[in-house]
Protein backbone atom coordinates (compact mmCIF):
# COMPACT_ATOMS: atom_id res chain seq x y z
CA UNK A 1 0.00 0.00 0.00
CA UNK A 2 1.26 2.93 -0.63
CA UNK A 3 1.32 6.08 2.01
CA UNK A 4 0.19 9.15 -0.31
CA UNK A 5 -0.34 10.00 -3.91
CA UNK A 6 0.34 13.16 -5.96
CA UNK A 7 -2.14 14.17 -7.96
CA UNK A 8 -2.25 17.03 -10.55
CA UNK A 9 -5.00 18.10 -12.75
CA UNK A 10 -5.85 21.23 -15.09
CA UNK A 11 -8.39 23.69 -14.75
CA UNK A 12 -11.12 21.50 -16.29
CA UNK A 13 -9.94 18.57 -13.85
CA UNK A 14 -9.19 16.53 -17.38
CA UNK A 15 -5.50 16.04 -16.51
CA UNK A 16 -5.07 13.76 -14.04
CA UNK A 17 -1.91 11.66 -12.90
CA UNK A 18 -1.40 10.35 -9.68
CA UNK A 19 2.06 9.15 -8.03
CA UNK A 20 2.60 7.10 -5.05
CA UNK A 21 6.04 6.73 -3.46
CA UNK A 22 7.20 4.14 -1.46
CA UNK A 23 10.42 7.38 -0.24
CA UNK A 24 8.25 10.18 0.81
CA UNK A 25 11.40 12.26 1.74
CA UNK A 26 10.87 15.85 0.24
CA UNK A 27 13.71 14.94 -2.20
CA UNK A 28 11.92 12.24 -3.65
CA UNK A 29 8.84 14.24 -4.03
CA UNK A 30 10.29 16.85 -5.93
CA UNK A 31 11.30 15.06 -8.33
CA UNK A 32 8.29 13.58 -8.04
CA UNK A 33 6.32 16.85 -8.73
CA UNK A 34 9.06 17.54 -11.58
CA UNK A 35 8.17 14.61 -13.13
CA UNK A 36 3.98 15.37 -13.15
CA UNK A 37 5.40 18.52 -14.30
CA UNK A 38 7.08 17.29 -17.49
CA UNK A 39 4.57 14.38 -18.61
CA UNK A 40 1.92 16.31 -17.68
CA UNK A 41 2.71 19.13 -20.35
CA UNK A 42 4.01 16.41 -22.86
CA UNK A 43 -0.04 15.40 -22.62
CA UNK A 44 -1.17 18.73 -23.66
CA UNK A 45 1.15 18.60 -26.49
CA UNK A 46 0.26 15.34 -28.00
CA UNK A 47 -3.24 17.23 -27.58
CA UNK A 48 -4.17 14.32 -24.85
CA UNK A 49 -5.76 16.92 -22.54
CA UNK A 50 -7.18 20.46 -23.64
CA UNK A 51 -4.92 21.96 -20.66
CA UNK A 52 -2.21 21.35 -18.26
CA UNK A 53 -2.52 24.69 -15.26
CA UNK A 54 -3.34 23.63 -11.86
CA UNK A 55 -1.24 22.72 -8.71
CA UNK A 56 -0.06 19.24 -7.09
CA UNK A 57 -1.72 18.09 -4.19
CA UNK A 58 -1.08 15.57 -1.96
CA UNK A 59 -3.49 12.82 -0.76
CA UNK A 60 -3.81 9.91 1.59
CA UNK A 61 -4.94 6.54 -0.09
CA UNK A 62 -8.48 7.13 0.87
CA UNK A 63 -8.41 10.06 -1.27
CA UNK A 64 -7.73 13.19 1.52
CA UNK A 65 -6.19 15.88 1.33
CA UNK A 66 -2.71 15.86 3.51
CA UNK A 67 -1.42 18.84 2.03
CA UNK A 68 -2.01 22.99 1.75
CA UNK A 69 -3.64 23.21 -2.03
CA UNK A 70 -6.89 22.97 -4.03
CA UNK A 71 -9.47 20.26 -3.56
CA UNK A 72 -8.87 17.12 -4.81
CA UNK A 73 -9.85 15.97 -7.99
CA UNK A 74 -13.42 14.06 -8.16
CA UNK A 75 -11.24 11.10 -10.35
CA UNK A 76 -9.05 10.26 -8.16
CA UNK A 77 -10.87 7.15 -7.14
CA UNK A 78 -9.90 6.15 -10.55
CA UNK A 79 -6.26 6.24 -9.52
CA UNK A 80 -6.75 4.49 -6.17
CA UNK A 81 -8.29 1.63 -6.83
CA UNK A 82 -5.58 0.91 -9.44
CA UNK A 83 -3.35 1.40 -6.58
CA UNK A 84 -4.93 -0.85 -4.60
CA UNK A 85 -5.60 -3.89 -6.62
CA UNK A 86 -2.06 -3.48 -8.48
CA UNK A 87 0.62 -3.40 -5.83
CA UNK A 88 3.31 -3.56 -8.79
CA UNK A 89 1.86 -0.01 -9.87
CA UNK A 90 3.20 3.40 -8.57
CA UNK A 91 1.83 5.61 -11.04
CA UNK A 92 -1.18 6.13 -13.28
CA UNK A 93 -1.95 8.45 -15.38
CA UNK A 94 -5.66 9.49 -17.12
CA UNK A 95 -5.97 11.66 -20.45
CA UNK A 96 -8.57 11.84 -23.08
CA UNK A 97 -6.58 10.79 -26.05
CA UNK A 98 -9.00 11.64 -29.13
CA UNK A 99 -8.91 8.77 -31.07
CA UNK A 100 -8.72 5.94 -28.33
CA UNK A 101 -11.82 8.28 -26.57
CA UNK A 102 -13.50 7.86 -29.60
CA UNK A 103 -13.09 3.93 -29.81
CA UNK A 104 -14.41 3.76 -26.33
CA UNK A 105 -16.99 6.39 -27.00
CA UNK A 106 -18.20 3.86 -29.81
CA UNK A 107 -18.44 1.16 -27.23
CA UNK A 108 -15.19 -0.76 -29.11
CA UNK A 109 -12.45 -1.86 -26.80
CA UNK A 110 -9.05 -1.72 -28.57
CA UNK A 111 -9.04 -6.20 -28.76
CA UNK A 112 -8.52 -6.73 -32.55
CA UNK A 113 -5.36 -8.50 -32.93
CA UNK A 114 -3.27 -6.14 -35.50
CA UNK A 115 0.04 -5.55 -34.61
CA UNK A 116 2.42 -7.60 -32.89
CA UNK A 117 4.30 -4.97 -31.41
CA UNK A 118 1.18 -4.01 -29.41
CA UNK A 119 0.23 -7.89 -28.09
CA UNK A 120 3.81 -7.71 -26.99
CA UNK A 121 3.74 -4.62 -24.94
CA UNK A 122 0.38 -4.32 -23.91
CA UNK A 123 -1.61 -7.20 -25.32
CA UNK A 124 -5.31 -6.59 -25.24
CA UNK A 125 -6.72 -2.83 -23.92
CA UNK A 126 -10.29 -3.35 -22.59
CA UNK A 127 -13.39 -1.41 -22.31
CA UNK A 128 -14.84 -0.47 -18.84
CA UNK A 129 -17.97 0.27 -18.60
CA UNK A 130 -19.53 3.76 -18.03
CA UNK A 131 -19.23 4.89 -14.68
CA UNK A 132 -20.40 8.47 -13.24
CA UNK A 133 -16.95 10.15 -11.85
CA UNK A 134 -16.90 10.72 -7.99
CA UNK A 135 -19.07 7.75 -7.65
CA UNK A 136 -18.26 4.01 -6.47
CA UNK A 137 -19.11 2.95 -10.28
CA UNK A 138 -15.62 3.84 -10.46
CA UNK A 139 -14.12 1.64 -8.69
CA UNK A 140 -16.19 -1.52 -9.82
CA UNK A 141 -15.97 -0.44 -13.78
CA UNK A 142 -11.93 -0.58 -13.37
CA UNK A 143 -11.42 -3.21 -11.16
CA UNK A 144 -12.01 -6.35 -12.79
CA UNK A 145 -9.68 -5.25 -15.52
CA UNK A 146 -6.56 -3.47 -14.55
CA UNK A 147 -5.74 -6.80 -12.71
CA UNK A 148 -4.29 -8.38 -15.64
CA UNK A 149 -4.04 -5.10 -17.86
CA UNK A 150 -2.01 -1.45 -17.77
CA UNK A 151 -4.18 0.53 -20.22
CA UNK A 152 -7.93 0.17 -19.92
CA UNK A 153 -10.67 2.46 -22.09
CA UNK A 154 -13.32 3.89 -20.25
CA UNK A 155 -16.44 3.77 -21.83
CA UNK A 156 -17.55 7.78 -22.83
CA UNK A 157 -14.76 8.93 -21.10
CA UNK A 158 -10.75 7.89 -21.72
CA UNK A 159 -8.22 5.94 -21.31
CA UNK A 160 -6.04 5.13 -18.01
CA UNK A 161 -2.84 3.54 -18.06
CA UNK A 162 -0.79 2.22 -15.09
CA UNK A 163 3.11 1.42 -14.50
CA UNK A 164 5.66 1.08 -12.10
CA UNK A 165 7.59 4.30 -13.01
CA UNK A 166 5.55 7.59 -14.45
CA UNK A 167 7.34 7.55 -17.47
CA UNK A 168 6.26 3.86 -18.21
CA UNK A 169 2.94 4.42 -17.59
CA UNK A 170 2.91 7.82 -19.83
CA UNK A 171 4.59 5.60 -22.46
CA UNK A 172 1.63 3.02 -22.17
CA UNK A 173 -0.81 6.14 -22.63
CA UNK A 174 1.20 6.93 -26.02
CA UNK A 175 1.17 3.51 -27.14
CA UNK A 176 -2.79 3.11 -26.87
CA UNK A 177 -3.42 6.39 -29.01
CA UNK A 178 -0.77 4.92 -31.61
CA UNK A 179 -2.60 1.66 -31.78
CA UNK A 180 -6.46 2.97 -32.07
CA UNK A 181 -4.64 5.42 -34.48
CA UNK A 182 -3.79 1.93 -36.37
CA UNK A 183 -7.00 0.44 -35.60
CA UNK A 184 -8.65 3.43 -37.23
CA UNK A 185 -6.83 3.74 -40.73
CA UNK A 186 -7.39 -0.31 -41.04
CA UNK A 187 -11.13 0.10 -40.34
CA UNK A 188 -11.03 3.35 -42.88
CA UNK A 189 -9.38 1.31 -45.58
CA UNK A 190 -12.14 -1.44 -44.82
CA UNK A 191 -9.86 -4.42 -44.99
CA UNK A 192 -7.79 -5.61 -41.40
CA UNK A 193 -6.31 -8.54 -41.48
CA UNK A 194 -5.99 -9.51 -37.64
CA UNK A 195 -3.18 -12.22 -37.01
CA UNK A 196 -3.90 -15.65 -37.38
CA UNK A 197 -4.47 -18.53 -34.36
CA UNK A 198 -1.15 -19.55 -34.82
CA UNK A 199 1.04 -16.25 -35.04
CA UNK A 200 -0.89 -15.17 -31.60
CA UNK A 201 -0.12 -17.55 -29.99
CA UNK A 202 3.11 -17.73 -30.69
CA UNK A 203 3.17 -13.91 -29.71
CA UNK A 204 1.34 -15.05 -26.35
CA UNK A 205 4.07 -17.50 -25.78
CA UNK A 206 6.69 -14.92 -26.23
CA UNK A 207 4.63 -12.00 -24.34
CA UNK A 208 4.59 -14.62 -21.32
CA UNK A 209 8.25 -14.88 -20.72
CA UNK A 210 8.41 -10.88 -20.57
CA UNK A 211 4.79 -9.31 -19.66
CA UNK A 212 1.76 -10.54 -17.09
CA UNK A 213 -0.85 -9.30 -19.34
CA UNK A 214 -2.80 -11.47 -21.42
CA UNK A 215 -3.38 -10.95 -25.22
CA UNK A 216 -6.73 -11.04 -26.76
CA UNK A 217 -7.75 -15.02 -27.47
CA UNK A 218 -9.15 -16.32 -30.48
ZN1 LIG B 1 -11.27 12.15 -17.24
Amino acid sequence: MHPTALEKSGFTTTLNMALSSTAPERSAEMVHRKQLARFGKWLYRLGFVPGTAGNLVVVDMQGRRVSEGRNVTSEIGMHLVIYQQRPDVQAVVHAHPPIATGFASCGLALVEPLCSEIIMSLGSIPLAPYATTGTEEVASSIQPLIVDHDAVLLANHGVVTAGHTLQDAFMRMETVEHFAHICLVARQLGCPQPLSCDRLQQLEEARSRYQRNAAPGC
